[in-house]
């Protein structure tokens, strides 16, 4: 009989270790997966809700301050539940320990509560593999050179997952969360959102970044980089889940896989800019001196020989913005800014969307058909989107999932998990 083995690191989410009785049941999936003489690593994030309470307590004593202390605190609900984790797996006949990220190590940059992994070093967790020892890791935490701990950003566990899996040279990456899988759209807008099957890395990416919430944007583009066998499974039920390959061959005919929202961005918008050599430079590169990242960017030119620009950043950057703003106002001698926080972004996101005019004009002709204003548009070779009204986005969204034939014909999806997307923060 020969028994293939293979090397694996399973990753549990808040949900599916939101208490023992969770911690026990994810115990039990790492048990079946060790039984069979596999490798195993698990990476654990904290107790659902718990790095919020984390949070909220470091803000309360220094509010807006990003400090060593804040990581220090926020990093702290991972430690109790790979201890716990370990302790389930010894009470189920493994051996088992926990490990911090200064254990391990896993080295990052000092970019507080943002942290970027500069190294992992396997041997700790090569050596207690070859002893039969499954080690359990405190996700989204890391070390710096000096010592001090860090945070790798919210959702960081899945980086500390793919990345130990690359480490490892694992068979494969399993995240386990709450929901079966990557959905079409979310299931809370769009109900009948299904769950996809195969996707590829970049349109898992794109996915990530442009607010699906299954995986952190990050952990995609890490996984894609190290050629990371990915997949994300629910810990609550056992169905297929959705695989992130390498390439997807777009199929004849339609090829998108997901429609993706995000609330999060806020639209500025510049009039009367003069229509002068380097004033994209000068607003722009204002904005890159304060890390302030642009998504979208229109310019457009008015009667008067001047131009309006227009785009798009981070809600959460907006505050920071506006006193820069009336800085280029005075060097620049531009007449007005606008914010607009009221919008969402949708992008439509599949294989060799640009190539692909049917769909760009079938998107257009369906926002027309709703009546719904587009304010911006960008594309790129997977992605298509489109900034509207905030209060348009569930007309938009569910009419566009079923213009691009998305809509799931037996409502597969089930309660629960609309249950659980409904409790995610
Ligand atoms: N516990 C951290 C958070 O809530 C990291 C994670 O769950 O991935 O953001
Ligand atoms: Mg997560």
């Amino acid at each position: 009989l020969i028994v293939f083995v293979a090397r694996y690191v399973l990753k549990f989410g808040g949900t599916s270790v939101a208490n023992v009785a969770r911690i026990e049941h994810a115990a039990d999936i790492v048990s079946r997966v060790a039984h069979l003489k596999n490798e195993v690593v698990v990476v654990v994030s904290a107790m659902a809700g718990m790095t919020n309470q984390l949070v909220s307590y470091a803000e309360g004593l220094s509010p807006g301050q990003i400090t060593p202390e804040h990581d220090t605190v926020i990093s702290s609900g991972e430690q109790i539940t790979a201890g716990l984790m370990a302790l389930a797996l010894q009470k189920r006949g493994f051996a088992s320990r926990s490990f911090l990220s200064f254990q391990v190590p896993i080295e990052t940059n000092d970019d507080f509560t943002q942290g970027r992994i500069t190294h992992i070093c396997p041997a700790a967790l090569n050596t207690c593999l070859s002893q039969k020892i499954i080690p359990v890791v405190a996700g989204f935490q890391g070390i710096t050179k000096d010592g001090r701990i860090t945070t790798l950003g919210r959702g960081g566990s899945d980086t500390t997952a793919v990345a130990i899996a690359a480490a490892l040279k694992a068979d494969f990456c399993d995240i386990y969360t709450d929901v079966e899988g990557v959905y079409t759209a979310d299931p809370r807008i769009v109900p009948l959102a299904r769950k996809i099957d195969i996707l590829s890395y970049p349109e898992m990416i794109e996915l990530a970044a442009q607010g699906a919430k299954v995986l952190q944007a990050r952990s995609v583009e890490m996984g894609m980089r190290h050629n990371v066998n990915l997949r994300v499974l629910s810990s609550f039920v056992n169905v297929s889940g959705t695989t992130i390959v390498y390439e997807r061959k777009a199929m004849e005919g339609l090829s998108v896989s997901g429609i993706a929202h995000n609330l999060n961005e806020a639209k500025i918008t510049l009039d009367g800019v003069k229509d002068e050599v380097g004033m994209a430079a000068q607003i722009f590169g204002a904005l890159a001196k304060e890390r302030i990242p642009v998504d979208m960017i229109l310019q457009s030119f008015t009667q008067d020989g001047r131009s309006n620009v227009t785009f798009t950043i981070n809600k959460s950057d907006v505050e920071r913005i506006v006193p820069m703003l009336d800085a280029l106002k005075a060097q620049m001698g531009f007449t007005g800014a606008a914010i607009n926080r009221d919008i969402v972004k949708i992008s439509v996101i599949g294989v060799g969307i640009r190539s692909n005019l049917d769909i760009a004009s079938l998107v257009f002709k369906t926002l027309a058909d709703h009546n719904i204003n587009i304010q911006l548009i960008s594309t790129s070779e997977i992605k298509l989107s489109v900034v509207i009204a905030n209060d348009q986005m569930t007309k938009a969204m569910c009419a566009l999932h079923n213009a691009l034939l998305l809509d799931d014909k037996n409502e597969e999806t089930t309660s629960d998990t609309k249950e659980s997307l409904a409790k995610r923060v």
